[in-house]
């Protein structure tokens, strides 16, 4: 059914204009249209604009939405989490809050692996169960695009579950899901004392397998001292290529380790984290093009350093916001949650921060062509909140301000 929506207080379209992505200055060029209408035909943008200019003709079928009281947003696009695990771990989260760092609490046993035990011992069908709890009530606060990666099975059979619990979700769930996989998190403890082993098993029995199945459209890696060194993950990144996935690194999150770097090199879709990232990683990113995906939420839970990602836009990278939601380092799926913290503690302009949430989110999943902004001939996601103006939704934080989430021109009422 077509749908119309008229009389939209402010409608923030973050135009594109043919780009893949807005970085640098452009970032903070949202394309507001005040008073504005909508029209949506079989599930893409079929006319925006100007109330007063609305002239298309409206006949059979028609659903209309009076907006007089919301302001309009694309969907947000996460383009990084981990939201496909069993069990949780509040007590590490305890164990941090009294002095212990993640590190020191992953060398004992706990942290991703922890999560590895959970997953390992939960069927797909309990995975997805859990999984689709998440998805729900991230459509409700806004988010209508998600990437999840795989990353808590570490052997061949539960990588292989997980991904084929994703490939289910994407089917069976109203959001666009991006699966990516990251048998690369971290060495499982049977490979505990030859990590290569664990790397040939990766690039000789799981990418193929993945690859010739389509199970996951990204191959991502943790670059990182005591998970995967960078000639590691160069040698998974050679692979998955060579079968025609695209990559995704976690990047210089702990420790400054040339990650960045190599992202470049391999002509990742993009680097993440990027905590430590230093000078040369920044101009190899804005040379290769590779969208620099920060995750303020990780550094607030961990109460570790921020990304500069102040000096990244001011260096004409394109900079996207994720959620990284994981049972261990980031525990919220709240977009509008990262964009307050962008603001506060990485300087970020509201402005950059809803376009690094929405379109760069899509630029870092290679789907900005379809989605990620407001523009004629998109998918129609769009959600409307009712707030005074865009502002105001990093502004009064913590709080769900959505009204209505359209998704392919399906809308839903909250
Ligand atoms: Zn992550």
């Amino acid at each position: 059914m077509d749908l119309l929506i008229k009389n939209i207080k402010q409608l923030v379209t973050v135009r594109a204009n043919g780009k893949p992505f807005k970085s640098g200055k452009e970032m903070r060029d949202l394309g507001i249209i005040e008073n504005a209408t909508i029209l949506i035909q079989n599930g893409l943008f079929k006319w925006i604009g100007s109330s007063s200019e609305f002239d298309q003709p409206v006949e059979g079928h028609l659903d209309v939405i009076d907006a007089t009281e919301s302001v309009g947003l694309p969907g947000f696009v996460d383009s990084h989490t981990h939201l496909l695990f069993a069990g949780s771990r509040e007590d590490e989260f305890a164990m941090r809050v009294e002095g212990k760092s993640y590190q020191e609490i992953a060398q004992s046993g706990g942290g991703i692996l922890n999560t590895v035990r959970a997953t390992r011992t939960a069927t797909k069908k309990e995975l997805k169960k859990l999984a689709r709890r998440h998805l729900e009530t991230m459509l409700t606060e806004g988010t209508t695009t998600v990437e999840i990666k795989s990353g808590y099975g570490l052997t061949e059979k539960d990588e292989i579950k997980m991904l084929e619990a994703i490939s289910d979700l994407t089917d069976e769930c109203l959001m666009d899901v991006v699966p990516t996989f990251l048998g690369a998190h971290a060495v499982p403890p049977e490979f505990k004392d030859h990590p290569d082993g664990y790397v040939n098993l990766i690039c000789t029995r799981m990418l193929p397998y993945i690859a010739q199945r389509k199970l996951a459209v990204f191959c991502d890696a943790f670059c990182e001292q005591g998970y995967f060194s960078v000639a590691q993950c160069r040698t998974i990144f050679e692979t998955a290529k060579k079968l025609g996935m695209e990559i995704k690194i976690h990047a210089d999150q702990f420790t400054q380790t040339g990650a960045s770097n190599l992202a470049a090199e391999s002509g990742a879709r993009s680097a993440d984290h990027l905590e430590q990232i230093d000078d040369a990683g920044i101009a190899a990113l804005k040379k290769s093009g590779t969208v620099a995906t920060v995750l303020p939420g990780a550094s607030f839970f961990l109460n570790s350093r921020y990304p500069d990602a102040r000096k990244m836009i001011d260096a004409d990278l394109s900079v996207a916001i994720a959620t990284d939601f994981n049972p261990g380092s980031c525990m919220s799926y709240s977009m509008p949650m990262m964009m307050t913290i962008a603001c506060t503690h990485m300087a970020l302009t509201p402005e950059e921060a809803i376009t690094a949430a929405t379109l760069n989110g899509a630029a870092a999943l290679g789907l900005s062509e379809k989605l990620g902004s407001i523009e004629i001939g998109k998918q129609a996601d769009i959600v409307l909140y009712d707030v005074p103006g865009y502002r105001y939704l990093p502004y009064h934080f913590g709080t769900n301000h959505v009204a209505k989430v359209i998704k392919h021109g399906t809308y839903f009422d909250f």
